[in-house]
């Protein structure tokens, strides 16, 4: 990957960065989107029901216009697929520069420049525009590594003819292991789904179990694993990345534990297991949040963690700056000297303006105006 010297790095493709890929392609400065799923606007992709409408929601008191009209969605609503469409239309159109299936991990600070450690290598920028949303899908915690491991499915047709594991006892992990046994069947597959959960119960609605039961009913070769815990990420003589999950565990009185574990190649292992805020990041990667005491915060509850701005939406980590869902419902706003929560409610309008005046901010900062 090319590791040229950019003067902005975004993390993600959704409306805040785009925006902000945007107005930098606008003003003449380098840029480049690093986004973790398949396309630009991959976390609308993936949070949107099929056909929701998407709307051109702007807060009753917000004094401004949407600033980046070419991402404004419709006053009369379409539905996401469209919306979609559009977008990826508008990056082809404007041929913005992004670079997907790439996962931002760190930030390092070099003497006059910041280094981007991502999963695919390193990216140099003069600043770094944090714009990955509100729910960070989690990781596996092993001993080693499960990078390889998946966290949703583009095409089950992938998974014919392997024996797959599918880890997390929820929807989404239950519409996962229905889509593969689905595509099994039809390809006349015998080789199971395994789905495995940390807890003794699955937790899934009605309408995903009834689902579920028609397509075992139909012939899906599934096999649960309740109580299962992934345990180990490693790589086998064979040079396979492989993960270890243990399915049950004996104690036996003479003190040495007896176990029973399945080992997947991590290609055939896909793990849904939820998604978190941004607070674990900003402290892995030393942004500073501060903690809602009681009365002092309104949108925020007492004890949420609310990451620490300045005006211009740069963080306590000079040159990073953080927009759009990553911040919402709100954040504390360092201004005139002094910290207060501000309201930024999580929509396309706010994400889409945040880019605006961060841009502004960088474009003053290296002198582009
Ligand atoms: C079901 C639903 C319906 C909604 N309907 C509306 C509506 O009608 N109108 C409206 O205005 N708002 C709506 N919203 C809110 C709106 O979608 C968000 O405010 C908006 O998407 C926030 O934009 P963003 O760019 O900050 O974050 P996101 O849209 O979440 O984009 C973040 C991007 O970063 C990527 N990413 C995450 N982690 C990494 C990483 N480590 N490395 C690289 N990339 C990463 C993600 O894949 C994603 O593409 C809705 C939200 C939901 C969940």
């Amino acid at each position: 990957m090319p590791s040229q010297m950019r003067d902005v790095i975004i993390i993600g493709g959704g409306p805040a960065g785009l925006a902000t890929a945007y107005l930098c392609h606008k003003h003449s400065l380098s840029y480049l989107v690093l986004e973790s799923g398949k396309a630009a606007f991959q976390g609308i992709a993936n949070t949107y029901p099929q056909g929701k409408l998407v709307y051109a929601s702007k807060p009753k008191d917000a004094p401004e216009p949407f600033l980046v009209d070419e991402l404004r969605p419709p006053d009369k609503p379409v539905t996401v697929e469209s919306y979609l469409q559009y977008v990826q239309h508008f990056v082809q159109h404007e041929n913005l520069n992004i670079c997907t299936e790439v996962a931002f991990e760190n930030i390092q600070d070099e003497r006059d420049y910041l280094t981007v450690l991502t999963d695919k290598g390193r990216f140099k920028g003069r600043k770094v525009v944090l714009a990955f949303g509100s729910s960070i899908p989690r990781e596996l915690s092993v001993y080693g590594d499960a990078k390889m491991v998946a966290k949703n499915v583009d095409d089950p047709t992938k998974y014919v003819g392997v024996k797959t594991l599918v880890i997390g006892g929820g929807n989404t992990a239950a519409d996962v292991v229905i889509a593969i046994l689905k595509t099994k069947r039809e390809c006349n597959d015998t080789q199971p789904v395994y789905w495995a959960h940390k807890s003794e119960k699955f937790d899934v609605n009605k309408e995903t179990a009834q689902r579920l039961g028609e397509e075992i009913l139909l012939g899906g070769n599934i096999r649960l694993l309740p109580g299962a815990q992934p345990r180990i990420g490693e790589v086998d003589d064979e040079g396979v990345d492989r993960l270890v999950i243990r399915i049950n565990e004996f104690k036996q009185s003479d003190g040495i534990d007896l176990y029973h574990a399945l080992s997947f190649p991590m290609q055939n292992v896909i793990a849904c297991i939820g998604s978190q805020g941004p607070v674990p990041i900003f402290d892995k990667i030393g942004v500073q949040t501060i903690s809602c005491t009681a009365g002092v915060c309104k949108v925020a509850k007492e004890g949420d963690r609310l990451v620490l701005l300045s005006a211009e939406f740069e963080s306590t980590r000079k040159g990073v700056y953080v927009v759009g869902g990553a911040i919402s419902p709100s954040y504390m706003k360092i201004s005139s000297g002094a910290i207060q929560e501000e309201k930024h409610p999580n929509l396309i309008y706010t994400a889409i303006n945040d880019a605006y005046h961060v841009v502004e901010a960088i474009r003053s900062k290296l002198g582009r105006q």
